[in-house]
């Protein structure tokens, strides 16, 4: 992989056919189906949580700890992965679902209603 791909020159079609690639070549296409996807992003997501467990973790802590860092990033990356082989599977594209979503987002959570609160105003 290219190591000066940064998020700002990256596209999703490039980590859609990453993950592609790197499930083909083992013939793991059998193991990657909604089902199985949807329950390894859960356990990813938990994983990651695990970390946060019983601890108090701030920011700055994240920060000033590398091997900390590293490890949240992986669980991430995780989650990441798992979900871009879920859209591959749906063939789903990320951009329309992503713009459909937050226009219903920005429809449901108004600023009037929510402004700094989760809570109806
Ligand atoms: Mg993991």
């Amino acid at each position: 992989m290219n190591s000066k791909l940064e998020d700002n020159n990256t596209t999703i079609s490039y980590f859609k056919e990453e993950v592609e690639r790197f499930v083909k070549e083992r013939r793991w296409t059998k193991f990657h189906n909604p089902k199985d996807l949807i329950q390894a992003i859960g356990i990813e997501v938990s994983e990651l949580s695990e970390i946060f467990l019983f601890k108090d973790i701030s920011l700055d802590t994240i920060h000033n700890n590398k091997d900390l860092f590293e490890n949240i990033s992986d669980e991430i990356a995780d989650v990441f992965i798992y979900l871009v082989s879920l859209l591959n599977r749906l063939n789903v594209d990320l951009t329309s679902i992503f713009i459909r979503k937050m226009k219903k987002n920005e429809e449901k959570y108004t600023i009037e209603e929510f402004d700094g609160t989760y809570r109806k105003l």
